[in-house]
Formats: C-alpha cells, sequence, structure tokens
C-alpha cells in the first residue's frame, strides 16, 4: 500500500468484486478505499485467498491488465522489506521503472443541477468556479482548479460539493516529467525588454540568449539560482521546457558481430570453470578475479552466449554505465536486439519500453546500473556484477539496498550463477571466496602479451624541497612532455572537483563554509562563485568576505579546473580535456568526450575518479595521480580499500596496448603501505594485511556494522533522540535478546554534521545480521516511530553502510 508509514507497513485484506474477480492477479495494482475517510490509494495485490464473510472493504479498480510484478519480485520485495527496513511498497516501487507509476488525483465536475446557478445565492469566486467547470464539461483535477483560480487551498470546492453542486470522485494518472532531463530555452517571440524582471530572472535570459538552450541543472549551475526561479519565467512565457533528446541505446548500432570469440587459453580456463558451476543447475556465486586489462568481458560474453540457448534471462550490471559507452557497445554488438538498457539516463518513456521488452520476453539481456538486477525477467540464469565492489551498488535512500544482496537473494529463487568480477573485489568477496562460500576463477595476465605498468612513485615533500610547489612532480612533468612529442594520450587522476578547494579571508582567520552545511565552500571559475558541493548553494565570488566584509580573500588548494588551466600554461600546445561532474553535465557529454579522446584529438584527460574506471584506450601509455592522500584518511573503515581500488584501477588504464605503460602516484607520505601495496599492484598482499585487520578490530566479514541514523532540523532534540534510542536498544537487548553478539558506537555526529540545514547523529552496531537481530530493530523502529518527542525526527537502519 502506497504512503504506509514503515510502523505501519503489512498486507491489507480486501474483498474482490465479482466484475474483476477474472482480471486480477499477484503482481497488478489496484485501487483501494483507504483508512477512516476511505481515500483511494494505490496497492499491489500479494495473494489472493479464497474466503468467506468478513467485514471487508471491496477495492475500487484494478489499474494492469498483466501484472507488473512476477511472483517471484513479490517475494524479492518481501526479501527487502526484512532486510532493508523498508516498506514493501518502497520495495516494489524501486522495482518498476518510474514512468509505469500512477498519482491518484483528486476530480470535481459540475453537477446537473448547477447548471441554472444564477438563481442560486453564491459568492462571486463561487460562480466563477461553476462557470468554470460547466464549460469543461468533463472532470478537472484538483491542482488544475487551485492553480487556474490561484486558490491556497480546497475550501471553495469544499463549498459547492456541500452544496451538491459540484461531484467529486477519484482516479489514477500516469506520472510525467522527469526533472533530471529538463531542459529550457527562450520562447522565439518573447518580448521582455518592457518588463519588470528581477536580477535572478534577467541572470537566466542572458544566458539563454548566449546559450540558446540548456539543461536546468545548467542554468542553476552558472547562475545560482534555484530551478524555482525558471519556473517563474516559464509562467511569464519567456521561457519553455522540454525533454532533451533521447539518449543514443547503442543497441541501434548497425553492425552486429557474428565471429566467434576466441578466448585465450587462461580466460577459456575460467570460462570453463563458471560453465560448469552454471550447469550444476543449483544457487551458486562465483567470483572473477582479473588484472586490469585481463579481458573479463570476453568471459562474460561467452558464458551468456550458453545461457541464452537455455532461453533464460541475463542480468549484467555496471557501476555507472555512462563512464562505459564502450562496453554497452560491445554486448549490443553482439546480442543486438535482445539487449535491453537500464540505467539513469533514459527518458521515462523508454525506461518503461525496455521494461516491457523484458517482461514480454523479448529482450534477453538486461545490461545497466544497480536498478538493473530488479529486471523482470521470468527466469534467470545468469546475473554479473562488474567490478563488484564499487559503491554505487549500494542505494543511498529508501530502500537502501545493496545490488549484491538482492541478486543473491534473486539468484537463489532461480536456481542460476552470481558472477561477481573485479580486479581488486572487496574484502569480503574475496574471502567468502578464500573460505570455499564462492568459486574463485583466476585471470593472472593481460591479453595480447599486454604488461602491467611499471609505477613510480613521486615525493611530494622532496619536490618541495627543490622549490617546485607546482602539484605537478618531475617525473611526471617529463614524461607528459614525452607523450606529447611523440602522440601517445595521458591520463591524470584528481579528486577534487572545482578550482580552488577552499577560500580563507585573512582577517576572521576562516574558511569560508556554507551556510547551510558544515563544510567548506569551492571556488569554481568556470562560473566564478563558490559553491558548496553538499547542497548546492553558491554566491558570486568578490575579493570579500562574506562574514566579516574583510577584503583580500585567499585561495588555497587545487582542483580540477586548476589543474586544467595549470597544464594549459605549462604545454601551451597540448589539448587538454577535463572530465567531472561540472564539465560534463550535459547529457551525452561523456560519450562525446570519451569518443573524442578516443579519437586521439586530446593529448591529456584530466578528471576525478570517472576517468580511472573501466576505459579502454590503447593509447594511452601514462596514468598520473595528482594527489593519492586525498582519498586515504577518511573515517570509515573502508577508506584503504576504496584507495587500493582507486590506485590500481587508474594505473591500469595504462598501457593496455601494444606498448609497455607507467604510472606516477604523486604522495606526501610516500611510505604509507596501501600507496606502496597499490604502486607494486599487490591485491594478495593488500588483501592479506587488511583481512587481518578486520578480524582484529571486528569489522566485515567478521561482523555486520549497522547504521541507525537520526536526521533533523533541531540539533539538540536530534542527538536526543539518537540517546533514547540508544537506551531503549540497550535495554531492549538485555532483557530479550541478550544471546546477539552486540558492541554499540555512539552516538556520534556523521562525518559532515549539517547538511542543508539538516542535523545527522548516527550510532554504529557492529552485529551478526541474523533474522533475531532484524526483529529487534523493527520493533524498535516501529517503537520510536510512535514517539510524540521525536515525530520531527527521521530515523533509518542501514545494513553494512558505505556511508559514515
Ligand atoms: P578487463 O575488463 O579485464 O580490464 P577487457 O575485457 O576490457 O579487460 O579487455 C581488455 C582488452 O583486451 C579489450 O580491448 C578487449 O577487447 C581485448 N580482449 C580481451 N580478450 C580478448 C579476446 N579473447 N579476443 C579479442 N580481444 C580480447
Ligand atoms: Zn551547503
Amino acid at each position: 500500500m502506497e504512503n504506509t508509514a514503515y510502523s505501519f507497513d503489512k498486507i491489507f485484506d480486501y474483498a474482490v468484486p465479482e466484475s474483476v474477480s477474472q482480471k486480477i492477479a499477484p503482481g497488478c495494482r489496484v485501487l483501494v478505499p483507504f483508512g477512516r475517510g476511505n481515500k483511494k490509494r494505490q496497492g499491489i495485490v500479494w495473494y489472493i485467498q479464497n474466503a468467506k464473510g468478513g467485514n471487508l472493504k471491496e477495492l475500487s479498480k484494478v489499474l494492469d491488465a498483466d501484472p507488473v510484478l512476477t511472483e517471484e519480485m513479490l517475494a524479492t520485495a518481501g526479501f527487502m522489506k526484512e532486510h532493508f527496513f523498508c516498506t514493501l511498497y518502497d520495495a516494489a516501487k524501486a522495482m518498476l521503472p518510474a514512468g509505469i507509476h500512477y498519482n491518484v488525483s483528486i476530480l470535481y465536475q459540475a453537477a446537473e443541477k448547477a447548471t441554472d446557478f444564477q438563481t442560486l445565492s453564491l459568492t462571486e469566486e463561487e460562480e466563477r468556479v461553476l462557470d468554470y467547470l460547466i464549460q469543461a464539461r468533463k472532470p478537472v483535477k484538483e491542482e488544475k482548479i487551485l492553480e487556474v483560480f490561484g486558490f491556497s487551498d480546497d475550501r471553495v470546492l469544499k463549498r459547492l460539493s456541500e452544496q451538491e453542486l459540484l461531484k467529486k470522485s477519484e482516479d489514477v494518472f500516469r506520472k510525467t516529467g522527469d526533472a533530471s532531463t529538463k531542459m529550457a530555452a527562450l520562447n522565439a517571440d518573447a518580448e521582455f525588454s518592457q518588463m519588470k524582471l528581477t536580477a535572478k530572472q534577467k541572470g537566466v535570459l542572458e544566458l539563454l540568449q548566449m546559450a540558446g538552450n540548456a539543461s536546468v541543472k545548467e542554468i542553476c549551475y552558472y547562475t545560482g539560482v534555484t530551478s524555482s526561479v525558471v519556473d517563474g519565467l516559464v509562467k511569464k512565457g519567456l521561457v519553455y521546457y522540454y525533454e532533451d533528446e533521447v539518449f543514443r541505446t547503442p543497441k541501434h548500432s548497425a553492425v552486429q558481430i557474428r565471429e566467434e570469440l576466441v578466448l585465450t587459453q587462461e580466460q577459456n580456463k575460467a570460462y570453463e570453470e563458471l560453465l560448469d558451476r552454471y550447469r550444476i543447475g543449483k544457487a551458486s556465486v562465483s567470483l572473477l578475479y582479473g588484472i586490469t586489462g585481463s579481458g573479463k568481458t570476453s568471459v562474460f560474453l561467452k558464458l551468456i552466449e550458453k545461457v541464452l540457448e537455455e532461453r533464460k534471462g541475463v542480468i549484467v550490471m555496471v557501476p555507472e554505465i555512462s563512464l562505459t559507452p564502450q562496453f554497452l557497445d560491445t554486448f549490443c554488438k553482439r546480442f543486438g536486439e535482445s539487449v535491453a538498457v537500464f540505467h539513469s539516463g533514459l527518458s521515462m518513456g523508454e525506461r518503461l519500453d525496455e521494461y516491457k521488452r523484458v517482461r514480454k520476453g523479448i529482450a534477453k539481456i538486461a545490461v545497466g546500473t544497480r536498478s538493473a538486477v530488479f529486471a523482470p525477467f521470468d527466469k534467470i540464469g545468469l546475473i554479473i556484477m562488474d567490478e563488484e565492489q564499487e559503491n554505487t551498488y549500494k542505494s543511498e535512500s529508501t530502500p537502501r539496498y545493496h545490488a549484491r544482496d538482492v541478486a543473491k537473494f534473486r539468484i537463489s529463487r532461480h536456481n542460476g550463477l552470481l558472477l561477481l568480477s573485479s580486479a581488486t573485489p572487496c574484502v569480503e568477496s574475496y574471502y567468502y571466496a578464500e573460505q570455499g562460500r564462492y568459486a574463485l576463477s583466476v585471470l593472472k595476465n593481460r591479453y595480447g602479451g599486454a604488461v602491467l605498468p611499471k609505477v613510480q612513485i613521486a615525493d611530494m615533500n622532496a619536490e618541495a624541497q627543490y622549490g617546485n610547489f607546482s602539484g605537478f612532480s618531475e617525473v611526471l612533468l617529463e614524461n607528459l612532455r614525452d607523450n606529447i612529442e611523440n602522440g601517445k594520450q595521458s591520463i591524470l587522476l584528481l579528486n577534487r572537483r572545482g578550482y580552488n578547494t577552499f577560500v580563507s579571508c585573512p582577517h576572521c582567520q576562516d574558511a569560508i563554509s556554507c551556510p547551510n552545511c558544515s563544510i567548506t565552500m569551492t571556488y569554481h571559475s568556470a562560473n566564478n562563485r563558490l559553491m558548496c558541493h553538499y547542497c548546492g548553494y553558491s554566491v558570486p565570488y568578490t575579493d570579500e568576505c562574506p562574514s566579516c566584509h574583510g577584503k583580500g580573500l585567499r585561495l588555497g588548494g587545487s582542483g580540477t579546473q586548476k589543474a586544467e588551466q595549470e597544464l594549459e600554461h605549462i604545454f601551451p600546445d597540448a589539448r587538454v580535456l577535463r572530465m567531472d561532474t561540472d564539465a560534463t553535465m550535459k547529457k551525452y557529454s561523456y560519450e562525446k568526450k570519451l569518443a573524442a579522446f578516443a579519437n586521439e584529438e586530446y593529448n591529456i584527460l584530466i578528471g576525478t575518479q570517472m576517468v580511472a574506471k573501466g576505459l579502454d584506450f590503447p593509447n594511452v601509455t601514462l596514468v598520473g595521480v595528482l594527489n593519492a592522500d586525498q582519498m586515504l584518511y577518511a573515517d570509515d573503515y573502508r577508506s584503504y580499500e576504496r584507495t587500493f581500488s582507486l590506485l590500481t584501477q587508474v594505473v591500469g588504464r595504462s598501457g593496455r596496448g601494444k606498448e609497455k605503460g607507467m604510472a606516477v602516484i604523486q604522495t606526501y607520505t610516500p611510505e604509507n603501505t596501501i600507496i606502496t601495496l597499490a604502486a607494486q599492484q599487490d591485491y594478495e598482499k593488500f588483501y592479506s594485511g587488511e583481512i587481518a585487520i578486520r578480524r582484529a578490530m571486528l569489522y566485515p566479514p567478521f561482523a555486520d556494522i549497522c547504521m541507525v541514523g537520526f536526521v533533523g532540523n533541531n540539533q539538540l532534540l536530534t542527538v536526543k533522540a539518537a540517546e533514547t534510542f540508544l537506551q531503549e536498544l540497550s535495554l531492549l537487548a538485555r532483557k530479550e535478546y541478550s544471546t546477539l553478539p552486540l558492541r554499540i558506537l555512539g552516538p556520534s555526529s556523521a562525518s559532515v554534521v549539517k547538511v542543508s540545514n539538516k542535523y545527522r547523529y548516527k550510532l554504529i552496531i557492529k552485529c551478526r545480521n541474523s533474522s533475531g537481530f532484524r526483529e529487534m530493530l523493527h520493533r524498535l523502529l516501529t517503537e520510536f516511530s510512535k514517539k510524540r518527542d521525536f515525530l520531527s525526527i527521521t530515523v533509518y537502519a542501514d545494513m553494512n553502510t558505505l556511508s559514515f
């Protein structure tokens, strides 16, 4: 049932009227009367039972001719409710494409007796509304009426309904519009020279005059307004919105490759092992651990061909699809129309189409990001998770699921194979493979005789001693110069976007921070503004301190924008391409930029971690990491794993072709073990050190870590909520769950305590993720949500969270 709180979430019983009993099945959506007022709500049929009597309400309408969820998917939703502490409807909603969702709306229509309303004593307002609805001759949505008359509430409509002049009804409508792809442009006949406009509105119009069109996101970035300012201009008729051109799904690529894929001996061995596992016909998990460039994709393709022969569905997940156009292209070239694509870059209509193609059995392979794990196949033979250690597989909003857990559950219902793949598997996965819970297949060599690059560590302390403060070590500059002269390409990683990473005031001695968040602001040269990377707040950059109004602000630290400028200064003839979320906001620009880089139109690609992953350019022989230290010192137990993985991956972009590559890692802590091991690209050694620490400190896989988060506007109350929860947890654990292993840390603030004016606190519970523990937590969350004192505080549980 939609809109039910977690604490009230359950399956509700309804009577099925005779007239629809033939049309209804589990997995269909229905409209039902709910609660005391019998307002209409949407629900999903979970099961149908033959039962007599009872005082059940009747359901009102069946919304789907065919079920939108299979019975296995309904079971998956049940699994998600229990494991991720969400409602059944939240889980079901995550499984369905956004374009399929309905909204319930209230409608008003003029009653018959309203036609001679002149004889009644109505206010002028009431007459106008009635007249409007009589003209309309059909039911009109409440929102629409309120908007037309500028009403802030439904008072007038209520009065008219009470006099039986209006008929009220409810119905469902498909949602439309997708904010993330919204584009704006100037109306050709807009005449605004005479109009009174605010400075913000003028700023937007100037930008649109210059650019012709822009996405709403871009407008907000460059002019510092919120999207409501653009809405205002649309209302004035000066600007219009449209949906951006649809994603060019590469599945339409004309050429389809039919020739057989020839695997190397090593690849073939891995393939045979995986095929054997698959053929057992029982649910199992395999880990394919293969170094960068070893050809893991080729093994996937061969295995998929086999699974398709049995007419079973295949799900292939990648961490971030817009960064792996080559990967997608490979699949589409080999499998053509049987590939369906799932990711957020598609329009809602397209997502709906892809969903239907899978549901109808036309598409057999679903390729996509995290949400592809829900692809609605009747039968699933194989699920592949490429780069299985990546954070993007974990959802950080409700339902807070990890795609790996969902994949395990689904594959167990289908008796298929789950294939996890990586050059740097997450420590838990490798541990399970060692223990024999997962099967392990290994690729030790790069394809085609390519070898791993040579890696050099550049000690930035020494550079500073020699007077080099440029942010580029001598050895990196030398190699960059060589590459430019020899027509070779280079990739540079700098994990900070913006120009300067902090701005400080010499008078009040403070770094300038965001008024809504406890975080410093970053200077962006592209729009000449100070920006908050958490909430998006921005102010124009002037030389003046926003708090003490003193002059002479100091800029420090460098981000990608500054590094790009410095490179252009050092190598005036080189062509530099920058890729970060600021430079790539325009849809499809990732693809275009990567294609241009592949065409060797640029010498150097510089960017944030998006340049580290999945790219396969044979002409790249140099990789530079500008500051490896930034990522090491985050405050969670996964920061070493993440740093090792990122460094290994980015180093792995070098020397994938015929020539041996090299990489330079710049650091202020050259003796750090993680950095030296990443330089040696020695995963096994990294793993054995890391697993020892995990065991000693009781971190996953030796314990599960559950975070309970508290979010509220009032800092003291938020802290108090966390403290109260802790007390009740301790009490309940002692009284009824004394056998559960538990260790509770906190309450403590989140690493950034204030974001968008909300305070965030957390409890960390080291536990065993058992049904007993989940039951206890479920009881606590349910009880807590009923406490009057804390109604304004949002509380949620996040099992094996990745964000602290
Ligand atoms: P990984 O994902 O393991 O880093 P890829 O799958 O991207 O590596 O393979 C690296 C390169 O080697 C790609 O360009 C790929 O086309 C090529 N390659 C790998 N295996 C084969 C094969 N069996 N036949 C032809 N090309 C291959
Ligand atoms: Zn902020």
